[in-house]
Protein backbone atom coordinates (compact mmCIF):
# COMPACT_ATOMS: atom_id res chain seq x y z
CA UNK A 1 0.00 0.00 0.00
CA UNK A 2 0.91 3.81 -0.71
CA UNK A 3 2.14 5.39 1.89
CA UNK A 4 2.87 9.21 2.31
CA UNK A 5 5.87 10.44 3.78
CA UNK A 6 6.48 13.18 5.76
CA UNK A 7 8.47 16.10 3.94
CA UNK A 8 10.46 16.53 7.26
CA UNK A 9 11.41 13.39 8.65
CA UNK A 10 10.21 10.51 5.83
CA UNK A 11 8.00 9.02 8.37
CA UNK A 12 4.74 7.81 8.11
CA UNK A 13 2.48 11.32 7.03
CA UNK A 14 -0.96 11.70 8.69
CA UNK A 15 -1.76 15.23 6.57
CA UNK A 16 -1.17 16.14 2.84
CA UNK A 17 -1.10 20.04 2.35
CA UNK A 18 -0.23 20.90 -0.94
CA UNK A 19 -1.37 24.42 0.12
CA UNK A 20 2.23 24.78 1.50
CA UNK A 21 3.85 21.81 -0.59
CA UNK A 22 4.02 19.85 3.47
CA UNK A 23 2.96 16.10 4.20
CA UNK A 24 3.11 15.95 7.69
CA UNK A 25 3.95 13.00 10.22
CA UNK A 26 1.70 13.12 13.68
CA UNK A 27 4.62 15.14 15.63
CA UNK A 28 5.62 17.41 13.13
CA UNK A 29 2.13 18.43 12.10
CA UNK A 30 1.60 19.14 15.89
CA UNK A 31 4.81 21.22 15.93
CA UNK A 32 3.87 22.95 12.17
CA UNK A 33 0.42 23.81 13.51
CA UNK A 34 0.81 26.67 16.25
CA UNK A 35 4.11 28.00 13.89
CA UNK A 36 1.72 28.15 11.08
CA UNK A 37 -0.60 30.47 12.98
CA UNK A 38 2.12 32.17 14.66
CA UNK A 39 3.29 33.58 11.44
CA UNK A 40 -0.83 34.44 10.34
CA UNK A 41 -0.79 36.47 13.27
CA UNK A 42 2.37 37.96 12.41
CA UNK A 43 1.53 38.53 9.08
CA UNK A 44 -1.06 40.56 9.47
CA UNK A 45 -0.28 42.61 12.96
CA UNK A 46 -3.07 40.93 14.71
CA UNK A 47 -1.79 41.63 18.27
CA UNK A 48 1.46 41.37 20.21
CA UNK A 49 3.01 39.64 23.12
CA UNK A 50 0.90 40.94 26.58
CA UNK A 51 -2.06 41.62 24.65
CA UNK A 52 -5.09 40.43 26.19
CA UNK A 53 -7.07 38.51 23.82
CA UNK A 54 -10.70 37.95 24.30
CA UNK A 55 -11.07 34.28 22.77
CA UNK A 56 -14.86 33.80 21.25
CA UNK A 57 -15.23 30.00 21.99
CA UNK A 58 -18.61 28.55 20.45
CA UNK A 59 -17.38 24.83 21.44
CA UNK A 60 -16.98 23.99 17.85
CA UNK A 61 -13.62 22.64 16.34
CA UNK A 62 -12.48 25.81 15.06
CA UNK A 63 -12.52 28.38 18.11
CA UNK A 64 -11.61 25.21 20.86
CA UNK A 65 -8.62 25.10 18.27
CA UNK A 66 -7.59 28.50 18.38
CA UNK A 67 -8.05 28.50 21.96
CA UNK A 68 -5.40 25.63 22.44
CA UNK A 69 -2.73 27.34 19.69
CA UNK A 70 -3.18 31.04 20.76
CA UNK A 71 -2.53 29.11 24.86
CA UNK A 72 0.18 27.31 23.54
CA UNK A 73 2.08 30.21 21.75
CA UNK A 74 1.97 32.03 25.30
CA UNK A 75 -0.61 34.77 24.94
CA UNK A 76 -2.61 35.97 27.68
CA UNK A 77 -6.16 34.52 26.73
CA UNK A 78 -9.81 34.46 28.27
CA UNK A 79 -12.39 33.18 26.43
CA UNK A 80 -16.20 34.46 26.17
CA UNK A 81 -19.35 32.08 25.21
CA UNK A 82 -22.46 33.44 24.52
CA UNK A 83 -25.58 31.02 25.82
CA UNK A 84 -28.20 31.97 22.96
CA UNK A 85 -31.47 29.89 24.73
CA UNK A 86 -31.88 26.97 21.67
CA UNK A 87 -32.85 24.29 23.36
CA UNK A 88 -33.38 22.29 20.27
CA UNK A 89 -31.97 18.88 21.03
CA UNK A 90 -30.17 21.12 24.01
CA UNK A 91 -27.73 23.07 21.58
CA UNK A 92 -26.80 25.72 23.89
CA UNK A 93 -26.52 23.31 26.83
CA UNK A 94 -24.21 21.06 25.01
CA UNK A 95 -22.28 23.61 23.14
CA UNK A 96 -21.44 25.60 26.75
CA UNK A 97 -20.55 21.92 28.48
CA UNK A 98 -18.04 21.41 25.76
CA UNK A 99 -16.08 24.90 26.34
CA UNK A 100 -16.54 24.33 30.10
CA UNK A 101 -14.90 20.24 29.89
CA UNK A 102 -12.32 22.50 27.62
CA UNK A 103 -11.32 25.21 30.07
CA UNK A 104 -11.47 23.40 32.63
CA UNK A 105 -8.84 20.41 30.79
CA UNK A 106 -6.60 23.00 29.86
CA UNK A 107 -6.68 25.22 32.96
CA UNK A 108 -8.09 28.18 31.21
CA UNK A 109 -10.72 30.71 32.13
CA UNK A 110 -13.96 31.97 30.66
CA UNK A 111 -17.26 33.88 31.25
CA UNK A 112 -20.62 32.75 29.77
CA UNK A 113 -23.33 35.31 28.66
CA UNK A 114 -26.71 33.76 28.86
CA UNK A 115 -28.49 35.82 26.94
CA UNK A 116 -31.97 34.77 28.17
CA UNK A 117 -30.72 35.21 31.58
CA UNK A 118 -29.09 38.26 31.12
CA UNK A 119 -31.49 39.91 28.58
CA UNK A 120 -35.17 38.18 29.23
CA UNK A 121 -35.50 35.98 26.16
CA UNK A 122 -33.37 33.53 24.27
CA UNK A 123 -32.10 34.47 20.41
CA UNK A 124 -35.47 31.81 18.71
CA UNK A 125 -38.08 34.06 20.37
CA UNK A 126 -36.23 37.60 19.76
CA UNK A 127 -35.58 35.98 16.24
CA UNK A 128 -39.75 35.35 15.67
CA UNK A 129 -40.09 39.23 16.43
CA UNK A 130 -37.78 39.78 13.25
CA UNK A 131 -39.37 40.15 9.90
CA UNK A 132 -39.48 37.00 8.13
CA UNK A 133 -38.34 35.23 11.19
CA UNK A 134 -34.44 35.62 10.43
CA UNK A 135 -33.06 33.88 13.24
CA UNK A 136 -29.36 34.20 11.86
CA UNK A 137 -29.10 37.85 11.22
CA UNK A 138 -31.03 38.31 14.74
CA UNK A 139 -28.35 35.71 16.48
CA UNK A 140 -25.00 37.16 14.55
CA UNK A 141 -26.20 40.82 15.71
CA UNK A 142 -26.55 40.08 19.36
CA UNK A 143 -23.33 37.96 19.20
CA UNK A 144 -21.76 40.60 17.59
CA UNK A 145 -23.36 42.96 20.31
CA UNK A 146 -22.12 41.25 23.22
CA UNK A 147 -19.02 40.35 21.92
CA UNK A 148 -18.23 44.12 21.94
CA UNK A 149 -19.14 45.19 25.23
CA UNK A 150 -17.77 42.42 26.98
CA UNK A 151 -14.31 43.23 25.28
CA UNK A 152 -14.98 47.10 26.22
CA UNK A 153 -15.66 46.28 29.42
CA UNK A 154 -13.23 43.73 29.95
CA UNK A 155 -10.44 46.48 27.93
CA UNK A 156 -9.33 43.10 25.19
CA UNK A 157 -6.88 44.55 23.17
CA UNK A 158 -9.34 42.17 20.10
CA UNK A 159 -11.74 39.36 20.00
CA UNK A 160 -10.18 36.39 18.36
CA UNK A 161 -12.72 34.05 16.51
CA UNK A 162 -12.02 31.16 15.23
CA UNK A 163 -13.23 31.36 11.16
CA UNK A 164 -10.67 29.09 8.87
CA UNK A 165 -9.79 29.48 5.18
CA UNK A 166 -12.74 27.55 3.94
CA UNK A 167 -15.16 30.02 5.56
CA UNK A 168 -13.64 33.23 4.18
CA UNK A 169 -12.93 31.66 0.97
CA UNK A 170 -16.64 30.63 0.93
CA UNK A 171 -17.70 34.15 2.03
CA UNK A 172 -15.48 35.69 -0.57
CA UNK A 173 -17.35 33.81 -3.35
CA UNK A 174 -20.43 34.39 -2.24
CA UNK A 175 -19.75 38.48 -2.28
CA UNK A 176 -18.16 38.11 -5.43
CA UNK A 177 -20.70 36.49 -7.08
CA UNK A 178 -22.98 39.29 -6.34
CA UNK A 179 -19.99 42.03 -6.63
CA UNK A 180 -20.91 43.17 -3.32
CA UNK A 181 -18.23 45.82 -3.32
CA UNK A 182 -19.17 47.44 0.50
CA UNK A 183 -18.47 43.22 1.72
CA UNK A 184 -15.80 43.04 0.08
CA UNK A 185 -13.89 46.01 0.68
CA UNK A 186 -14.78 44.93 4.67
CA UNK A 187 -14.29 41.31 4.74
CA UNK A 188 -10.51 41.35 6.53
CA UNK A 189 -8.05 38.89 8.45
CA UNK A 190 -8.07 42.01 10.89
CA UNK A 191 -10.85 44.46 11.64
CA UNK A 192 -9.24 47.41 13.50
CA UNK A 193 -11.22 49.49 15.88
CA UNK A 194 -13.28 52.06 14.29
CA UNK A 195 -14.88 53.53 17.42
CA UNK A 196 -13.67 52.62 21.41
CA UNK A 197 -16.72 50.49 21.96
CA UNK A 198 -16.49 48.67 18.77
CA UNK A 199 -13.66 46.03 19.47
CA UNK A 200 -10.75 45.05 17.26
CA UNK A 201 -11.79 41.76 15.34
CA UNK A 202 -8.62 39.34 14.43
CA UNK A 203 -9.18 35.64 12.78
CA UNK A 204 -5.87 33.58 13.17
CA UNK A 205 -7.19 30.94 11.30
CA UNK A 206 -7.89 32.43 8.07
CA UNK A 207 -4.67 31.21 6.13
CA UNK A 208 -5.74 27.64 7.71
CA UNK A 209 -7.66 24.92 5.70
CA UNK A 210 -10.61 23.79 7.97
CA UNK A 211 -9.96 20.03 7.16
CA UNK A 212 -6.58 20.85 8.74
CA UNK A 213 -8.02 22.81 11.80
CA UNK A 214 -10.53 19.50 12.48
CA UNK A 215 -7.20 17.59 11.95
CA UNK A 216 -5.49 19.27 14.79
CA UNK A 217 -8.10 19.17 16.90
CA UNK A 218 -8.26 15.53 16.61
CA UNK A 219 -4.23 14.63 17.19
CA UNK A 220 -4.81 17.46 20.48
CA UNK A 221 -7.90 15.42 21.90
CA UNK A 222 -9.95 18.64 21.71
CA UNK A 223 -13.82 17.32 22.43
CA UNK A 224 -15.49 19.72 20.76
CA UNK A 225 -19.61 20.03 19.79
CA UNK A 226 -20.12 17.93 15.90
CA UNK A 227 -23.52 19.29 16.41
CA UNK A 228 -24.80 21.69 14.05
CA UNK A 229 -26.88 24.85 14.88
CA UNK A 230 -30.76 23.49 14.41
CA UNK A 231 -31.60 26.68 12.64
CA UNK A 232 -28.11 27.53 10.80
CA UNK A 233 -28.55 28.66 7.45
CA UNK A 234 -25.72 27.30 6.80
CA UNK A 235 -26.69 25.53 3.90
CA UNK A 236 -25.81 28.24 1.26
CA UNK A 237 -22.25 28.98 3.09
CA UNK A 238 -21.67 24.93 2.80
CA UNK A 239 -22.73 25.20 -0.70
CA UNK A 240 -20.17 27.35 -1.30
CA UNK A 241 -17.35 24.88 0.11
CA UNK A 242 -18.39 22.36 -1.99
CA UNK A 243 -17.65 24.00 -4.72
CA UNK A 244 -14.54 25.06 -3.25
CA UNK A 245 -13.05 21.96 -2.08
CA UNK A 246 -14.47 20.48 -5.98
CA UNK A 247 -12.28 23.23 -7.35
CA UNK A 248 -9.15 22.20 -5.02
CA UNK A 249 -9.36 18.28 -5.91
CA UNK A 250 -9.10 19.49 -9.36
CA UNK A 251 -6.45 21.56 -8.45
CA UNK A 252 -4.98 21.62 -5.44
CA UNK A 253 -4.22 25.14 -3.43
CA UNK A 254 -6.97 26.59 -5.40
CA UNK A 255 -8.56 27.78 -2.13
CA UNK A 256 -5.73 29.25 -0.90
CA UNK A 257 -4.92 31.14 -3.90
CA UNK A 258 -8.44 32.40 -4.21
CA UNK A 259 -8.31 33.70 -0.74
CA UNK A 260 -4.74 34.97 -0.44
CA UNK A 261 -4.95 36.67 -3.69
CA UNK A 262 -7.47 38.82 -2.67
CA UNK A 263 -5.91 39.82 0.20
CA UNK A 264 -3.24 40.82 -1.92
CA UNK A 265 -4.56 42.40 -4.32
CA UNK A 266 -6.74 44.75 -1.67
CA UNK A 267 -3.33 45.38 -0.48
CA UNK A 268 -2.30 46.75 -3.51
CA UNK A 269 -5.25 48.85 -3.41
CA UNK A 270 -7.95 47.15 -5.43
CA UNK A 271 -10.78 48.58 -3.48
CA UNK A 272 -8.83 51.71 -2.55
CA UNK A 273 -11.12 54.08 -3.67
CA UNK A 274 -14.01 53.45 -1.78
CA UNK A 275 -11.96 52.69 1.59
CA UNK A 276 -11.99 56.17 2.46
CA UNK A 277 -15.22 55.45 5.26
CA UNK A 278 -16.56 58.46 7.58
CA UNK A 279 -18.90 57.14 9.19
CA UNK A 280 -20.57 58.87 11.62
CA UNK A 281 -21.65 56.80 14.26
CA UNK A 282 -24.56 58.00 16.91
CA UNK A 283 -24.84 56.61 20.41
CA UNK A 284 -27.53 54.62 21.25
CA UNK A 285 -29.11 55.96 24.25
CA UNK A 286 -30.14 52.78 25.83
CA UNK A 287 -26.91 50.59 25.72
CA UNK A 288 -24.24 52.92 24.56
CA UNK A 289 -22.97 51.41 21.73
CA UNK A 290 -22.50 53.19 18.83
CA UNK A 291 -24.74 52.92 15.71
CA UNK A 292 -25.23 54.09 12.14
CA UNK A 293 -29.08 53.94 12.90
CA UNK A 294 -31.54 56.50 14.60
CA UNK A 295 -31.51 57.24 18.50
CA UNK A 296 -31.46 53.11 18.94
CA UNK A 297 -29.40 50.54 17.86
CA UNK A 298 -30.69 47.70 16.08
CA UNK A 299 -29.67 45.09 19.22
CA UNK A 300 -31.74 47.31 21.37
CA UNK A 301 -34.53 47.65 18.81
CA UNK A 302 -34.47 43.75 18.55
CA UNK A 303 -35.77 43.73 22.15
CA UNK A 304 -38.13 46.50 21.76
CA UNK A 305 -40.72 44.15 19.90
CA UNK A 306 -40.63 41.83 23.13
CA UNK A 307 -43.77 41.35 24.61
P1 LIG B 1 -19.99 30.76 13.00
O1 LIG B 1 -20.54 32.05 12.53
O2 LIG B 1 -20.95 29.93 13.81
O3 LIG B 1 -19.27 29.99 11.93
O4 LIG B 1 -18.87 31.15 14.06
C1 LIG B 1 -17.76 31.89 13.72
C2 LIG B 1 -16.96 32.20 14.97
O5 LIG B 1 -17.74 33.01 15.87
C3 LIG B 1 -16.59 30.97 15.79
O6 LIG B 1 -15.41 30.38 15.35
C4 LIG B 1 -16.44 31.56 17.17
O7 LIG B 1 -15.17 32.17 17.32
C5 LIG B 1 -17.50 32.65 17.21
N1 LIG B 1 -18.78 32.15 17.80
C6 LIG B 1 -19.82 31.57 17.16
N2 LIG B 1 -20.81 31.24 18.02
C7 LIG B 1 -20.40 31.63 19.25
C8 LIG B 1 -20.98 31.58 20.58
N3 LIG B 1 -22.20 31.06 20.78
N4 LIG B 1 -20.26 32.08 21.59
C9 LIG B 1 -19.04 32.62 21.39
N5 LIG B 1 -18.45 32.70 20.17
C10 LIG B 1 -19.10 32.22 19.12
ZN1 LIG C 1 7.84 13.96 10.44
ZN1 LIG D 1 -28.36 49.80 22.00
Amino acid sequence: MYQMKCTKCGGVAVVNMPQHRLKLCNEHFVEWFPDHVARTIHRHDMFQEGDRILVAVSGGKDSLALWAVLQQLGHITEGVHIHLGIDHESYSDRSQEHVEAFAEKHGLSFQVVNVAETYGHGVPALAKTTRGHRMCSACGLVKRHIMNRIAYEGEYAAIATGHNCDDEAAILMQNTLHWQADYLRRQAPVLPQVHPRLARKVKPLCRTYERDVAAYALVCGIDYIQQECPFSAKAQTLFYKEILNKLERHSPATKQRFYVTYLKAKEEGLFAEVTKEDRVYNTCSRCGQPTLAGDLCSFCRLWEAMP
